[in-house]
């Protein structure tokens, strides 16, 4: 507290992300990061960048990488927005198109930003209960509101909502602004993006953090009709007109022309994913379906926070929500075949 700050920054929960831990030797499996580097073409073009055109001032309309997007999605350029992470865009989302007469849908168990965006912009928000087996039940959603949100695969719980449930939302709803957060679609689900043109409400976002393995460059992007952009631009030029550096424009751009890397990439983490499943249902675990680079797993016979500790202990990070419905789960990020082995022997030495 402090009679220096505003009244709104008195109010504020600010979002507490997973522990960067500045020891090298734990295995991490708390944020959701790729365990792959970014493809070598990727790093190549990032060094091509580094020279004295740094000087100078990005595009401020990042033109070269929205143009890349909306080839890999065949959209048009006017239909993307890019900024600094998928984070940034979704606080321009909630500033520009998120209204204030009625609540914000989105569910109870969910990204825990949503709330926290709503705090910093002065949105009312409703929390809709998720089904107890966690799914989103879309008929809930049939109500008045400002604007619905929700990511797809859902995060922490790795659900999938299948599209043609989207789409009977959007049939419903359709004075107010659908947003579907697609940071894990690449993961095993099926992108909206292709419901755009059908939709002027609807808009898509996505990261190139989790399924293109560049958490470290912060580079998001929005695609929907470009009624929809349009308010996302002017929120971004009265705050700041160059959003992304030169060398996350660069970056992310030959992410996107490196498809080959990408699948492989998805692949193998989807692999692991299944074969984790097994060996931790082995282990006694309920686990939720998962169509995300995660799992969210219940143990059976000890508490997930004991279980969080000890795992520390063994070297190894994941993630734990002290949070009603939630509080015996465990939110694991797939890593590379040797980090899940090391994740099962501890597992099986703890239980
Ligand atoms: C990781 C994540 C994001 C944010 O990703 P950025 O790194 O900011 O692009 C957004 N939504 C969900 C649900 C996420 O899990």
């Amino acid at each position: 507290m402090s009679r220096y700050w505003s009244r709104i920054v008195h109010s504020l929960t600010p979002y507490v992300p997973g522990e960067q831990p500045k020891i090298s030797k734990l295995i991490k499996l708390n944020t959701n990061e790729n365990p792959y580097g970014p493809s070598p073409k990727v790093l190549e073009a990032i060094r091509a960048e580094v020279t004295d055109s740094l000087r100078l001032y990005p595009d401020p309309n990042s033109d070269q990488l929205r143009q890349a997007i909306a080839d890999n999605f065949e959209i048009e350029r006017e239909q993307v927005f890019v900024g600094n992470g998928s984070d940034e865009v979704l606080a321009h989302i909630f500033q520009a198109l998120f209204k204030h007469d009625q609540p914000l849908l989105f569910p109870d168990i969910t990204y825990s930003f949503y709330p926290v965006y709503c705090g910093l912009y002065e949105i009312a928000y409703r929390e809709i209960a998720l089904r107890d087996d966690f799914s989103i039940h879309i008929d809930d959603y049939f109500q008045s509101n400002g604007g619905i949100i929700f990511p797809n695969p859902n995060a922490p719980t790795g659900r999938l909502l299948v599209l043609s449930e989207i789409e009977r939302l959007l049939q419903k709803n359709t004075d107010s602004v659908v947003v579907v957060d697609e940071a894990y679609v690449d993961f095993g689900g099926d992108s909206a993006v292709g419901l755009i043109n059908h939709y002027p409400n609807l808009l898509v976002t996505q990261t190139v953090s989790k399924s293109r393995s560049l958490a470290g460059l912060r580079v998001g992007y929005a695609m929907g009709q470009s009624e929809l952009i349009e308010a996302l631009v002017r929120v971004k030029d009265s705050f700041n007109s160059y959003p992304l550096d030169r060398l996350a424009i660069a970056g992310a751009s030959a992410a996107f022309a490196d498809v080959d890397y990408f699948k492989q990439t998805c692949h193998r983490v989807i692999s692991s994913r299944e074969a984790l499943i097994t060996d931790l249902e082995g282990l006694g675990f309920n686990i939720i379906p998962s169509a995300a680079n995660f799992i969210f797993a219940a143990p059976s016979n000890i508490s997930a926070q004991q279980l969080a500790d000890a795992l520390r202990e063994h070297g190894i990070i994941i993630r734990y929500f002290n949070k009603p419905r939630i509080d015996n789960f465990l939110r694991i990020t797939i890593g590379t075949d040797d980090e899940n082995r090391s994740l099962v022997q501890a597992l099986k030495s703890i239980l």
